[in-house]
């Protein structure tokens, strides 16, 4: 994109939203905030909305607004107060904005990250979520209205770095030619080398405790359980056009290779790098030029080894449920990510055990999978499904 970008920042508080920001007080002559948001910590939104000067910031209720008004100082000039996800999709969707960072956590994301696809923003997509619970419909949006899409997830952003796009950033319809499947990389989480039979009694703070990324507690959890690899399998298969059957995971314990991609002529590309997402997002921002992110220098002499394995499906059962529901379409997938948030929430609250988190996707995969007739015209069905697991997740003792 040439010109100065103006960006709205959603979910600008999160891990990512941090990161962004970071980068983007990095380069003032070409990029700059337009907007930001977040659903709680309106203190630090208002510090960020003070040194970015954004015009607008979107906040989720009437009470999170009078929160942001308390803490905003009173010299400084106030930005335009918006309340609710209506906001959210209207402001990813403004003429003022040029490009959209898409960094709420979960299911949530999706209107506004759909917004943004549609009035043809250059879209940074962090919100794994959102591809997973409409994937045909995001991709289809994207192309219809020439947005130009960047995955902003390392291993995705790795893979598109890897393949062949001549500087153009869309909505394949057909995997790239001449490839032969896309590989992608796992840490393997907390718990990789754990007996599963010592998981019944882990905590939050163990589970959220990755080796090689600092996260938000929902995706970290994910790690932990390898949900996230699934959820990225299904990320992968919409963002590259690709059938399940030619994705793989391996894991990686150092998570210096990003992800790879493999060609019919045996070559593999890898992108490498340091375990920090202001590399990722400083490419989404500067594409298809590089730009300076803070990320210091990979040296591989430290490392000294990398270390490849085959994931065991038995220890993570999340992973084989991920596959299970890509096989299964578009009506499991939505299923797959509701039942995961409303489990890992309750786990993180304290109300579930870890194991349990993919019994709950079990169960919920089950109960969809005996519904009559499920219509997916729409975000809107989409989000009615989405709601309706959550309500039967939830009659499993986990709200
Ligand atoms: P986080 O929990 O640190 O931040 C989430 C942000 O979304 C916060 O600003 C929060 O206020 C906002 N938010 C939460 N619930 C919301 C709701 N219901 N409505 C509106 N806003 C809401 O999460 P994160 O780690 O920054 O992850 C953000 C997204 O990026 C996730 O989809 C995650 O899977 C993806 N991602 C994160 C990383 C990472 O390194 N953190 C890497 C790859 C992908
Ligand atoms: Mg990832």
């Amino acid at each position: 994109m040439t010109g100065f970008q103006r960006i709205a920042v959603l979910g600008s508080t999160g891990s990512i939203g941090e990161s962004t920001l970071d980068v983007i007080a990095r380069h003032p002559d070409r990029l700059g905030v337009y907007a930001l948001s977040a659903y709680s910590r309106m203190e630090r939104l208002a510090e960020q909305a003070v040194a970015t000067g954004a015009a607008v910031v979107v906040v989720p209720s009437d009470d999170a607004r009078a929160r942001f008004l308390a803490a905003w100082p009173a010299a400084a000039r106030q930005p335009d107060v918006r309340v609710g996800s209506e906001a959210l999709a209207e402001v990813a969707a403004a003429p003022e904005c040029t490009t959209v960072m898409a960094a709420i956590v979960g299911a949530a994301g999706l209107p506004a990250a759909l917004a943004a696809a549609r009035s043809g923003k250059r879209v940074l997509l962090a919100n794994k979520e959102a591809l997973v619970a409409a994937g045909a419909l995001f991709m289809a949006a994207v192309r219809d209205a020439g947005a130009e899409l960047l995955p902003i997830d390392s291993e995705h952003n790795a893979i598109f770095q890897c393949l062949p796009h001549g500087g153009r950033a869309g909505a394949p319809q057909a995997p790239a030619r001449g490839v032969r499947k896309l590989i992608l990389t796992a840490s393997g989480g907390p718990f990789r080398r754990h007996d599963p039979a010592d998981l019944e009694n882990v905590t939050p703070e163990q589970a959220c405790a990755h080796p090689n990324w600092s996260m938000g507690r929902k995706i970290s959890v994910d790690s932990a359980t390898m949900l996230n690899k699934g959820l990225e399998v299904i990320e992968a298969h919409w963002l590259f056009a690709m059938p399940a059957d030619r994705i793989e995971v391996v894991i990686h314990p150092q998570s210096v290779v990003h992800s790879m991609v493999e060609y019919d002529d045996g070559s593999v590309l890898a992108q490498l790098g340091q375990p920090d997402m202001r590399t990722p997002i400083s490419y989404g921002l500067g594409f298809p030029e590089r730009l300076e992110s803070g990320v210091g220098p990979l040296d591989l002499t430290r490392w000294g080894r990398l270390d490849f394995e085959k994931p065991d499906f038995e220890r993570f059962p999340c992973l084989d449920l991920s596959f299970q529901a890509l096989r299964a379409g578009q009506a499991a997938c939505i299923t797959l990510n509701a039942a995961n948030e409303v489990a890992v929430a309750a786990f993180l609250e304290g109300r579930l055990p870890y194991t349990w988190i993919p019994r709950v996707i079990s169960a919920a995969l089950e109960w969809q999978a005996g519904l009559s007739s499920v219509t997916l015209a729409g975000l809107d069905d989409v989000l009615a499904l989405d709601v309706a697991v959550r309500r039967f997740a939830g009659d499993l003792g986990t709200a």
